[in-house]
């Protein structure tokens, strides 16, 4: 097999251990003599999986007793939806400050449920960086706030998470979470589908403070309340037991990895090699963020043209990277480097974007 650099932004690389782990008991599991896969979410063998999937996501997230961890279905985008319905009380306001697609659609979505409010933008700026909202003070017509953490598409993150007082900050993580440590008690909620950092596609992290959970839910759909899914220690219906079973693989990775500091180093060290080829190319290579809000996740960045952009695109598959191409509402190209993504694969692609470089200066005189 030719070597191959997995910069998908999701679903993207998985750590090669968790893979090759589940690889080796793929068809016997735990001396059952059947896949993870064939056995019921009720039997000892998938509870321990689930139990402990729990336990190790509290552990590396450090997160109190106040909080629960749940496994649901549906996406990111269902969470949308979903907080909106169980924390958005009539006559109270959801407060979203718009970052990037997702949180466009985080916003939109919450306006179907009840009254939500735009604290503030950075579309106009084509969404090159995070609004700077140190602190924010709500007061008991606010239902909530709601911030997109890492903006996977445009390639910003923030580096700070703003202080709000009186209600809940909710996040969607799904682009970052696990890759540095954070302060939970900082949130009421975090959400992140799992397919960027955590596993594969199919289960979707909540956290959640349970003391936020003041609404009277008892008119919206059972499978839709959290309360049902607390009470039932996400076991409510069949969970998707292969997705949680493989995020139990990639928590432990991250576990014998040194834990979220550790990969907090990686994750510093991999993005500013990329960073730095980009700053030092005399404008060769352009970031699309502005630098006080750069993602160590997703790199974005153009070439002077669209024809220099399909060339570097071209060269780069004809070498084994992989999903380098930007989302097609932003063009360009975009690195995702999320925690499985291995040092030397970014190594490689400084190496590569100074090769051709260097290939095209000397063909065009650029
Ligand atoms: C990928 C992504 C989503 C969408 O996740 P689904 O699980 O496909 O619904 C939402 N928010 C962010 C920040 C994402 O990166």
């Amino acid at each position: 097999m030719n070597q191959i650099y997995n910069f998908n932004a999701g679903p993207s690389a998985l750590p090669k251990t968790a893979l090759e782990r589940a690889q080796s008991e793929l068809i016997n599991f735990q001396k059952t003599g059947m896949s993870v896969m064939e056995i019921s979410h009720r039997s000892k063998p998938y509870e321990e999986v689930h139990y402990q999937a729990i336990q190790l996501l509290k552990e590396l997230l450090q997160i109190p007793d106040q909080y629960e961890v749940l496994f649901l279905q549906g996406g990111a985008s269902l969470q949308f939806t979903m907080l909106a319905m169980n924390l958005l009380e009539e006559e109270k306001v959801g407060n979203y400050l718009l970052t990037g697609s997702w949180s466009e659609k985080a916003y939109k979505e919450a306006s179907l449920i009840g009254k939500t409010k735009i604290v503030a933008s950075s579309k106009e700026e084509g969404y090159r960086s995070i609004p700077t909202i140190p602190s924010f003070a709500t007061n008991e017509k606010d239902a909530y706030f709601h911030i997109t953490s890492n903006n996977t598409i445009y390639g910003t993150q923030y580096q700070q998470f703003p202080t709000i007082t009186h209600a809940p900050l909710i996040a969607d993580m799904s682009s970052d979470i696990l890759s540095k440590p954070i302060d939970i008690t900082k949130f009421g909620l975090i959400y992140a589908g799992a397919q960027k950092n955590l596993g594969p596609s199919g289960v979707t992290v909540v956290i959640i403070k349970k003391d936020i959970l003041q609404k009277d839910v008892s008119k919206i759909p059972t499978i839709l309340q959290y309360q049902t899914h607390i009470q039932a220690s996400s076991l409510y219906n069949t969970p998707p037991t292969f997705s949680i079973y493989m995020l139990n693989q990639v928590l432990t990775w991250v576990k014998e990895c040194g834990g979220t500091s550790s990969i907090a180093q990686r994750n510093e060290e991999k993005a500013q090699i990329i960073y730095e080829v980009i700053d030092e190319s005399d404008g060769f290579y352009l970031g699309h963020a502005t630098n006080d809000s750069r993602s160590l996740m997703n790199i974005t960045f153009n070439l002077q043209t669209e024809e220099l952009n399909k060339q570097f695109l071209q060269v780069a598959e004809e070498q084994g990277f992989i999903g380098l191409q930007g989302h097609r509402s932003v063009g360009g190209c975009r690195a995702s480097i999320y925690n499985a993504v291995p040092l030397e694969a970014c190594i490689a692609l400084r190496d590569l974007m100074i090769r051709f470089k260097k290939e095209a200066r000397t063909s065009t005189s650029l």
